[in-house]
């Protein structure tokens, strides 16, 4: 999403476009490792010395509130974000930290819970160990041999 983009999306939800909060906006665009408002706030205070958390914590907030953005929650108390608002899974690797995305066919049918429920939101997510990881590890562990 360009700047001009940015601006007409928030324009169009009554949001005044402040320069902060699209510069917030427009990292979470750039950056697809789904940050926390935390790596957000980190990553844009060096060029908005001005920028407070709540900016941030808001924004982000609102982004998702008009479905610019979206919460994922795989660790308890950790909620990340993602401009990609389209149906896909993540993986997050429990070593590095790190979210991927990955995506499956739209005609993917899940299983859902018999009788009259109302599905409002639909979260698939696996942990486990990203490629790089798992290769670091089985060179650590060829290392200890050689060692021994
Ligand atoms: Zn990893
Ligand atoms: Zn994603």
């Amino acid at each position: 999403m360009t700047v001009s983009e940015i601006v007409g999306h928030l324009t169009k939800h009554a949001v005044r476009p402040s320069p902060q909060r699209v510069a917030v906006m427009q990292y979470l665009c750039e950056h697809r490792t789904h940050p926390t408002a935390e790596m957000v706030y980190s990553a844009l205070l060096p060029d908005y010395p001005t920028l407070s958390r709540t900016t941030v914590y808001q924004t982000l907030d609102l982004t998702c509130s008009i479905g610019m953005a979206q919460k994922i929650v795989i660790e308890e108390g950790e909620m990340r974000f993602d401009a990609d608002v389209s149906d896909h899974g993540h993986f997050k690797c429990t070593n590095c930290d790190e979210v991927f995305d990955f995506f499956y066919p739209q005609a993917t049918v899940f299983p859902k819970p018999a009788g009259a429920f109302e599905i409002k939101e639909q979260h698939l997510y696996y942990k486990g160990l990203c490629p790089t990881c798992r290769q670091s590890m089985k060179m650590k562990k060829r290392g200890h041999r050689a060692d021994g």
